[in-house]
């Protein structure tokens, strides 16, 4: 069945229109008929499946048959804190992350960012969001991760960030009870071996640390070392900036039974 996410006051109401590009996917690219059944989310943790009254020029109304509590989330809620990479590849990132099972994304300027101008980053969001749903909708979510603003990496360490899943919106980052940063200069400490030093079971929410295509400054290590957050490393191969960030949240799914 195919699924949709809607907005969650859209999700609250017994017939439910979509419209837009989903109207459109609905009646032209799917060609649904009345009486035909989809599964829509509200993005945060509910479903439905309702079946289709009729679709017209105003949208698709879909009458809402039984409703439940969605699955597909992972119960360890990774934020992946990811470098802005050049032309898709962060795109990839937001959408194979998704995949996986990431909760939430910060696009992160580093110090050798190749791509740092705000008001460009800006223009994207709306693009970077479609891709997250519909990845979130073809991988069966369960919610919709969260797309944070960009921040610089100084914002990033110490700013305050709504704990994916929390129901606060200010809480602390530091509710995240572990803070990895990904780095290639790193021999000790393996993300086995750091995985395993933390208690996973307790520790639901997981910052992961990924730098641009240039890596991180030894400065940008060093200022996230005082700030607690542990540097890791993903063995002897270095990865692309864009692989690295969607293996190292595979593998701490995988050490967390998440996978
Ligand atoms: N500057 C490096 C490559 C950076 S790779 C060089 O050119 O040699 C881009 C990002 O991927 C890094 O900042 C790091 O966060 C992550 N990464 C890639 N391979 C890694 C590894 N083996 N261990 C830890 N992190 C890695």
């Amino acid at each position: 069945m195919h699924r949709f996410f809607v907005a969650p006051a859209v999700f609250a109401q017994p017939v439910i229109t979509l419209t837009g590009d989903q109207a459109h996917q609905v009646r032209r690219v799917l060609r649904m008929r009345p009486g035909e059944r989809a599964i829509l989310l509200d993005g945060r943790g509910r479903a439905c499946e309702a079946s289709l009254m009729a679709a017209d020029a105003e949208g698709a109304r879909f009458q809402v048959l039984r409703r439940w509590e969605a699955e597909g989330e992972p119960t360890t809620r990774i934020t992946l804190y990811q470098a802005v990479l050049k032309g898709e590849r962060f795109e990839w990132v937001l959408q194979k992350g998704t995949e996986v099972g990431v909760a939430a994304f910060v696009p992160l300027i580093c110090e050798r960012s190749i791509v740092d101008d705000p008001a460009a980053l800006a223009a994207k969001r709306g693009r970077w969001e479609r891709i997250i749903q519909e990845a979130a909708e073809q991988s069966g979510r369960g919610c919709l991760p969260i797309l944070h603003p960009p921040r610089s990496f100084a914002q990033a360490i110490s700013g305050t960030l709504a704990a994916p899943g929390s129901q606060a919106e200010d809480r602390h980052s530091g509710d995240h009870e572990v803070r990895l940063i990904f780095w290639e200069g790193e021999r000790e400490a393996r993300l086995r071996d750091v995985l395993s030093a933390c208690n996973l079971a307790q520790s639901r929410h997981i910052q992961v640390f990924v730098g641009p295509e240039g890596g991180f400054s030894t400065a940008e290590i060093a200022l996230a070392r005082s700030h607690g957050i542990r540097p890791a490393s993903l063995g002897p191969r270095i990865l692309r900036a864009e692989t690295a960030g969607v293996v190292a949240a595979a593998l701490i799914l995988y050490a967390a039974n998440d996978i």
